[in-house]
């Protein structure tokens, strides 16, 4: 009998409690013959071989099976057969961090494309890694020693592979392969330093890092990205959005497809795995991985609420092993609703940094935000000093004054870019950029992509002042 699988290690990051180990007289649950080396859930046993060298021969002489890896290649397939989301040809870019999960995906889809022809996989995939160092103020050293690690790695996929720095340019294509400059790199660590909170910086790193994948996707031509979040992490971050108020946006953040981007489609394909499996299936087949330091690493729990959350799930699922699933399984129900009324449709303006459809009334906003922004505002210690004096989105200022830099989406501090960028913003990303002192820092391609809306709707608002008849047409039908 095969003995891989005795020692399982250490326990996955989330998972405080070891394993039990299954007994004697247990069989898998699958084949019902083997003894299992794999325990899930109670009563979730399943045999497995493993990678260990000599032992897939020996045990497949006893006519053993793996049914710990069928199980879970299963259900990667089958997350995918049933999407049908990805065609045969397209481009796919693996969104690899270096973690377990997304090792792991990378893994499958090896795997899936070494396959005999019926069941290979027939998409063409393509790896990325994001060199976040500059976030975390780490030195060029240690930064070259991390991506030493990753390198041979990606190279060993025998897959096209990109690694990116996230404070690279990305206006320009011929930039791509550039390094960064020391200057980007000092812009970018202190982008970071300035946020007041961990939950901001966070978000932040977030939203770059998205922007950044989505910027290569789209430059080298692939129309689907993968990403390796496993239910546990979903279950964790749609807790955690729910807490950061984007409640509006659960179907986007954690469902298996997000479209919000439109040319290119984010996928979950690891959606349906536990850590627990994923920690399990990347020991028995020696699945490599790169430890990374995220922001949070170190931090104590109530640091930040995606700290704070975590360690809530994954507490209360030690003790009600059904946690992660129930609140999985609710993220599945999340529908897509596109939002009513006139903001809804192809023209309705997304959030600058999330992408989502702006899911801020000028009624409300006027009082939601009216304390938080005077509040920052306050804070700043801008040259031109802006307090009380903001007038709340939605009321208008008299026509005329300052155009050239009106923000036209009913707010007018027209001479106040930082109050254009915030009302282009959804509800939990203006909360989290208001501890930043100042929006300056951002991305210039941020940056940009503001000034250009602010002028498109300027332009559409003179279109609309000409047409004062149609206007009145419009209306009633939007
Ligand atoms: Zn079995
Ligand atoms: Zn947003």
């Amino acid at each position: 009998m095969c003995q891989v699988g005795e020692d399982y290690g250490e326990p996955a990051p989330g998972e405080p409690t070891p394993t039990p180990r299954p007994s004697r007289e247990q069989k898998c649950v699958k084949c019902k013959e083997a003894q299992p080396v794999v325990v899930i859930r109670a009563g979730d046993a399943f045999c497995s071989l493993g990678a260990g060298p000599g032992c897939k021969d020996a045990a497949l002489e006893d006519g053993n099976r793996d049914c710990f890896k069928a199980f879970y290649v299963h259900k990667f397939r089958a997350m995918l057969g049933k999407n049908r989301l990805i065609f045969p040809g397209e481009k796919v870019l693996l969104a690899w961090s270096g973690g377990p999960s997304s090792s792991s995906m990378v893994w499958q889809v090896l795997e899936g494309l070494s396959q005999d022809s019926a069941k290979r996989l027939r998409f063409v995939p393509g790896v990325i890694f994001v060199d976040e160092g500059a976030a975390f103020g780490k030195s060029l050293e240690e930064r070259s020693k991390t991506l030493a690690e990753v390198k041979p790695i990606l190279q060993a996929t025998g897959l096209p592979w990109h690694v990116v720095a996230l404070e690279e340019p990305r206006l320009d294509p011929q930039s791509l392969a550039s390094p960064p400059a020391a200057a980007q790199t000092e812009a970018l660590s202190q982008l970071f330093c300035s946020v007041r909170t961990l939950t901001a910086k966070e978000e932040l790193l977030q939203t770059l890092r998205t922007h950044l994948i989505l910027h290569m996707a789209r430059a080298h031509g692939y129309s689907k990205v993968m990403t390796g979040d496993s239910c546990t992490r979903l279950a964790i971050k749609l807790m955690t959005n729910l807490a950061l108020g984007r409640g509006a946006f659960l179907a986007w953040d954690t469902g298996f497809s997000d479209e919000r981007h439109g040319d290119v489609v984010v996928v979950r394909p690891m959606r349906d795995h536990t850590l627990k499996e994923v920690a399990f299936y990347n020991r028995l087949f020696s699945v490599p991985s790169v430890f990374t330091p995220a922001v949070d690493t170190k931090a104590p729990e109530k640091a930040s609420i995606h700290r704070l959350m975590e360690a809530f799930i994954l507490r209360l699922q030690t003790q009600f092993p059904s946690t992660v699933s129930t609140v999985y399984r609710t993220s599945e129900k999340l529908v897509k609703a596109p939002r009513d009324g006139p903001a809804a449709g192809d023209s309705s303006p997304c959030c600058l940094l999330c992408m989502c459809a702006l899911d801020v009334d000028a009624a409300d906003s006027a009082t939601a935000f009216g304390a938080q922004t005077s509040s920052r505002l306050s804070q700043m210690q801008s040259p031109t000093p802006l307090t009380e004096t903001r007038t709340p989105p939605g009321s208008c200022c008299s026509p005329g004054v300052g155009r050239v830099q009106g923000c036209g989406q009913g707010a007018c501090r027209r001479e106040d870019p930082q109050a254009c960028i915030e009302e282009q913003l959804c509800y939990s990303c203006r909360v989290n950029m208001k501890d930043l002192p100042s929006l300056d820092p951002l991305p210039p391609y941020i940056l940009a992509e503001a000034q250009l809306r602010t002028q498109r709707a300027w332009v559409l608002q003179e279109i609309r002042d000409c047409l004062i008849e149609d206007s009145d047409d419009e209306a009633g039908q939007s």
